[in-house]
């Protein structure tokens, strides 16, 4: 794979409404993205997914909090002092970049987030980095709160607020609430999917980074002490693709493994991080493009225990898509502080009063869906057109529905199947030019299975189905068209 298909995945998704720069027909902000028809029908099934998988099969509850949260939220998780990132400007076109990233490209070293500005400055003078637009001289290097700041209010002193740069505050905001409300016992999560805003000094590569962004984010409550988790034993023997830190090369592990050789602690993360492969694999993420990468010591978040990213290949190198910490009681010891309210819940099972410790799995939405597109893109010289094999679960479209020709009465039989499909799938009807050509346009956006109505329909009330990826059709009675669809999807 190369740039020029990831390119060419963007002119399509451009094309036929997938997605697209935000205001086009004004000079857009770079960052900003909009999805179209198809666009939005992808992610509200790859969500659709992602509740089915890690809410409704663990019975976990769901909330959607506030994009605009009070500042003293974000005073309690830390994000006023430290969400920032390290920038330089340059002294003569005036350009920003992340002093971190510069460097990364210029040089090819890591350097770790919490580098000091004196550090960053010493670098770029001792590499001799330039502006990489005009080779003008940088400035010293200053931190940049990356969070969007607002006024509550008609008055210059009202209340300070900010966008929201992560979903999970407002989970741990509530906490109290739902475990009151809902009666939970731990272990329990709590989700959430919603919007998150960033002011990215440089967005790139269209919704990998954005400045505005939906996050699916699941906080799971546990008690620390509690090792043994009973959904664990099922699943025990599963393996997953894990880079240890330290190490170069990536080994698959069993659940099982990852206890036992000490890399992680509970059954209860061993489980989601498995939970997790097997969520990605469904969305059509092949086993082998799916890594584990254990944060090493320098770049974890201060109040992560260990956390894994988790990475997929792609034409743009590994993309990391969902962020898996241990944060331990960091954030609800901090609200209770801040807030004066105590956060801390019984424990029926061990009869203790206590601040649970929590495991966060928090994917990025737009950065999965964008993976799924750059996995699905099929170049088939043979057929003689591009496809996308989306998965039929999360196919924008399941179906097209063609008359083979528009006559004949072959049009108003058409029809007929169209409005009883559509009932149950999302489907759409096309009788505008010669079927390859419908074939062509229905396979450019993924459609799994389309159905036509030709001569022999009108005789003895069967249709066929031609499979997108196989091009093979089968004969099938409209009678029985949605169970069989059912049974395929
Ligand atoms: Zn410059």
């Amino acid at each position: 794979m190369s740039n020029d298909i990831v390119d060419n995945i963007i002119s399509i998704a451009k094309r036929r409404g997938f997605f697209y720069q935000s205001a086009e027909i004004y000079k857009p902000i770079a960052g900003f993205w909009d999805y179209g028809p198809l666009g939005v029908l992808l992610k509200k099934k790859i969500e659709e997914e992602w509740r089915r998988c890690f809410i409704k099969d663990e019975g976990f509850f769901e909330i959607e909090g506030s994009n605009i949260m009070p500042e003293k939220v974000f005073i309690a998780s830390g994000h006023v002092k430290g969400f920032s990132d390290p920038i330089v400007q340059c002294k003569k076109c005036n350009s920003f970049y992340r002093a971190d990233k510069l460097i990364q490209e210029k040089k090819g070293v890591f350097v770790p987030e919490r580098t000091s500005l004196e550090e960053f400055d010493r670098i770029i003078d001792k590499e001799n980095i330039k502006c990489p637009s005009c080779s003008g001289e940088l400035s010293k290097t200053r931190f940049f709160n990356m969070m969007f700041k607002l006024n509550v209010g008609p008055t210059e002193d009202s209340e300070i607020a900010y966008l929201r740069p992560e979903t999970c505050q407002a989970i741990f905001v509530d906490f109290l609430q739902v475990f009151r409300a809902m009666r939970a016992k731990l272990p329990f999560g709590i989700a959430q999917i919603g919007r998150s805003f960033r002011n990215e000094i440089s967005p790139r590569n269209a919704l990998l980074r954005q400045r505005e962004f939906t996050q699916a984010e699941l906080e799971i409550f546990l008690n620390p002490k509690e090792k043994e988790f009973p959904k664990f034993e099922k699943m025990k023997d599963y393996k997953i693709n894990v880079l240890l830190k330290g190490s170069e090369k990536v080994e698959a592990l069993s659940l099982e493994e990852l206890i036992e050789n000490g890399i992680v602690e509970h059954e209860l993360v061993a489980y989601y991080l498995g939970k997790l492969q097997q969520f990605l694999n469904t969305l059509g993420i092949p086993l082998n493009s799916i890594r584990f990468r254990e944060q090493e010591e320098d770049e974890k978040p201060f109040y992560a225990t260990y956390a894994f990213d988790c990475e997929i290949a792609t034409a743009l190198g590994w993309v990391e898509i969902v962020a898996n910490h241990y944060r331990g009681s960091y954030d609800l010891s901090s609200h209770s502080k801040f807030s004066g309210k105590d956060l801390s819940i019984y424990d029926e099972k061990t009869k203790e009063k206590l601040i649970p410790h929590v495991w966060e799995i928090s994917q990025g939405i737009d950065r999965t869906l964008f993976c799924v597109m750059l996995h699905a893109y099929r170049i088939d010289p043979q057929r003689g057109w591009d496809y996308f094999s989306f998965s039929p679960r999360i196919a924008p479209y399941t179906l097209g529905v063609f008359p083979l020709i528009a006559r004949d009465g072959l049009s108003e039989k058409a029809r007929e199947v169209f409005e009883m499909l559509r009932k149950e799938f999302d489907c759409f009807y096309d009788e505008s030019g010669s079927i390859g050509k419908r074939y062509a346009r229905a396979d450019e956006i993924g459609v799994p299975f389309c159905i036509t109505i030709d001569h022999k329909t009108l005789e003895d009330n069967t249709v066929t189905i031609r499979n997108r990826d196989t091009t093979e059709q089968i004969r099938v009675k409209i009678s029985e068209l949605c169970d069989m669809i059912r049974m395929m999807k």
